[in-house]
């Protein structure tokens, strides 16, 4: 089933989608102790409903949308350089501040703060006092719904509660300066993930076509065979000595056509709109918002 999370006037929310309507999920699903949206992260550690709930559809069109995990509650897991082409346009860029010459051998993982995640529609910040190479990341987001450490490769995809879409924001700048990934992957409103979350048995993984568009122009498009460490070997790798636990994400690694791949280099600049589509999980839309969106700064809000 594809799911959302999000917004409606009674609070935050779950529901599924079918056709042009959403049906709420009962039972207050998507709000925390303190009131924060939780979105599908409470659903997939209590229990997904297996059919369509019978309560009063909503039109999606009028529907605000949160992503479907809006804070996980562990930062958004990242893979590195996970398609061939891509990971020898980042070599060849200048911006990979430990090169290594090829395609790794190994999974590189790092990791967003969760607190970068924003909803599809959301504006992402320009953040131009710290960073003028803003740039794209289209990826396929794995939702993980049961957990567990040394999962092999054959009950990986049994861990997988669903699949999403995640813009890997990158500005390029930090991510070069500080040689770390971390603080260039992190600013906040840098992780667009949506807008649905779709179920397991629902999806392909292996034959999916992962599609960025900036203001309409096809600037990536791939196949998630391509990618060269697959779901279950991430799965396997990650969860060897380290427990996933429900509701973790894995944002599994961009194709080439980000915008270091071009010369000269390709950054996003304000008011540009980014489309990312995936097969069946549909298109996650965010407009890069201007300068006055992030200035100042901002009172916590939890
Ligand atoms: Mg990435």
């Amino acid at each position: 089933m594809k799911f959302v999370s999000f917004l409606g006037k009674d609070g935050p929310g779950v529901g599924v989608v079918r056709g042009a309507d959403v049906f709420p999920v009962p039972h207050g699903y998507g709000v925390s102790a303190d009131g924060a949206p939780v979105g599908l992260l409470e659903l997939i550690q209590r229990g997904t409903p297996t059919s369509v709930p019978s309560t009063t559809p909503m039109p999606l069109s009028e529907v605000r949308l949160l992503a479907p995990i809006p804070r996980p509650a562990r930062n958004v897991i990242c893979v590195g350089q996970n398609y061939y082409d891509h990971s020898l346009e980042f070599e060849a860029s200048g911006y990979n501040a430990t090169p290594s010459g090829g395609v790794p051998e190994r999974p590189i993982i790092f990791t967003k703060a969760s607190s970068s995640v924003i909803a599809s529609g959301e504006c992402i910040p320009l953040h131009d006092h710290l960073t003028h190479e803003l740039d794209y990341e289209a990826e396929l987001g794995v939702i993980i719904g049961r957990g567990g450490r040394n999962i092999s490769r054959e009950d990986a995809l049994g861990h997988v509660w669903g699949y999403t879409i995640i813009n890997d924001v990158t500005a390029r700048d930090l991510q070069r300066d500080h040689r770390q990934w971390f603080l260039g992957k992190s600013l906040d409103g840098t992780c667009p993930m949506g807008p649905y979350a779709v179920t397991a048995d629902e999806v392909d993984v292996t034959g999916l076509l992962v599609e960025t568009r900036v203001n309409g122009e096809l600037r990536q498009s791939a196949k998630t065979a391509d990618l060269i460490f697959d779901v279950p070997t991430l799965i396997a790798t990650l969860s060897a000595g380290m427990t996933l636990v429900p509701g973790d994400v894995i944002a599994t690694g961009t194709p080439a056509g980000v915008g270091i791949g071009f010369d000269p280099p390709r950054f996003l600049s304000s008011n540009d709109t980014v489309e990312v589509s995936i097969t069946g999980l549909g298109t996650l839309t965010n407009t890069v918002g201007g300068p006055q969106d992030i200035a100042q700064e901002s009172p916590h809000e939890p």
